[in-house]
């Protein structure tokens, strides 16, 4: 068994993958594979109405919310949330997490003035700043919950007087969530949700149709609000294997269960990089994710050795991001507490080794 760390695309649950892979070879309802049947059949229609009721079960999502599943990636929400909801003129706050974030202020900068309410770049991103405590002047403050390439995270929203905007792309149904903070939610698929090709976007009904600027059709929420994320053909596959994920952690507790999943994972691995003299966190204790597990090593030279020991071992995808270094153990919800053990008793081994 190879266990996988990828930071995305990433580890799906084995149920999920079977069952995938089954519907590729022939859907049993209608003896076609899902790769060949029409976004207009009966059978996708009940998977876009499933993928999209299972996420407000997940996550208590009122009515006053819109859930779409659209493509381009989180990163086309980067330009298509200011574009929708920040009227020209007026001002948004942002804060500057790491490289994701930095990408979201670069593009919201066309549309409004934005402004950096706080930044961790003089670390290196290895902490999350203080924020003032009042930013009602602002239309909205949009956050990275989950920073996947340094390895932070926001354990509580801030409550700030102004709705949140948050790219969710890493750690969305990791934990349960206070949805009516946010004005937008959004999640690529491929870290937490599913594969590469959607990215799921929540969005309160209520502040669009607010700005007078052009907004092209396939870049206006209201498009797809209005055609149930059929619009165009929508990405079957993915919204599909999205579907079944979904359905996975409702079946195994649902986002409560996950967190405690999600929790026990993180401190049997961040617990053994304390302990184990060969390592240390990249980050500090508030601020460590329990999806993305950042660490290095305190003599660089063991660099290929530890490489080596992952590789005999069956552990893929631990190399760290190039603007870290060191390792990444990427711990989503489809990952088993039994393949965290096994790269902690790999890092003890190694340490006997070489300690
Ligand atoms: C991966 C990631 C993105 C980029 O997602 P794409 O779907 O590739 O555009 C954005 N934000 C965060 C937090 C991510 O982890």
């Amino acid at each position: 068994m190879t266990h996988n760390f990828f930071a995305g695309p990433a580890i799906l649950p084995q149920e999920v993958l079977a069952k995938a892979s089954e519907s590729v070879k022939n859907l049993t309802e209608m003896g076609l594979s899902i790769l060949e049947i029409s976004h207009r059949s009966e059978f996708f229609a009940n998977v876009m109405t499933e993928a999209e009721a299972v996420c407000r079960r997940l996550l208590n999502v009122s009515d006053d919310y819109a859930v779409l599943f659209l493509t381009g990636g989180a990163s086309s929400q980067f330009f298509m949330a200011p574009l929708n909801i920040l009227p020209s003129g007026e001002s948004a706050a942002y804060i500057d997490t790491g490289a994701w974030s930095t990408k979201a202020i670069k593009e919201a900068k066309h549309y409004g003035n934005i402004v950096e309410v706080g930044s961790s770049k003089d670390a290196n991103y290895n902490y999350l700043p203080e924020i003032e405590s009042d930013l009602s002047k602002y239309k909205y403050l949009h956050l990275t919950s989950n920073n996947t390439i340094f390895g932070t995270q926001y354990q509580e929203f801030p409550d700030v007087g102004t709705p949140l905007v948050c790219d969710m792309s890493s750690d969305i149904f990791s934990r349960p969530l206070d949805v009516s903070k946010f004005d937008i939610i959004y999640a690529g698929a491929q870290k937490n949700m599913g594969p590469a090709g959607t990215t799921l976007v929540i969005i309160k009904k209520s502040i669009l149709g607010k700005v007078d600027r052009h907004i092209p059709t396939m870049l206006n929420y209201e498009t797809h609000i209005a055609k149930g994320s059929s619009f165009n053909t929508p990405p079957v596959l993915p919204i599909y294997v999205s579907m079944l994920t979904m359905q996975w952690v409702e079946r195994h507790g649902g986002v409560a269960a996950m967190k405690v999943r999600n929790e026990e994972k993180a401190t049997l691995l961040y617990n053994e990089i304390d302990r184990n003299s060969l390592f240390k966190s990249a980050v500090s204790e508030p601020y460590r994710s329990k999806m993305n597990v950042t660490f290095l090593l305190n003599d660089e030279s063991h660099m290929d050795g530890f490489l080596a020991a992952c590789k005999d071992n069956a552990i893929v995808g631990i190399e760290g991001h190039r603007s870290v270094g060191g390792f990444r153990a990427s711990i989503y919800n489809a990952m088993e507490l039994s393949s965290v053990q096994h790269l902690v008793d790999v890092m003890k081994s190694f340490e006997a080794k070489n300690g």
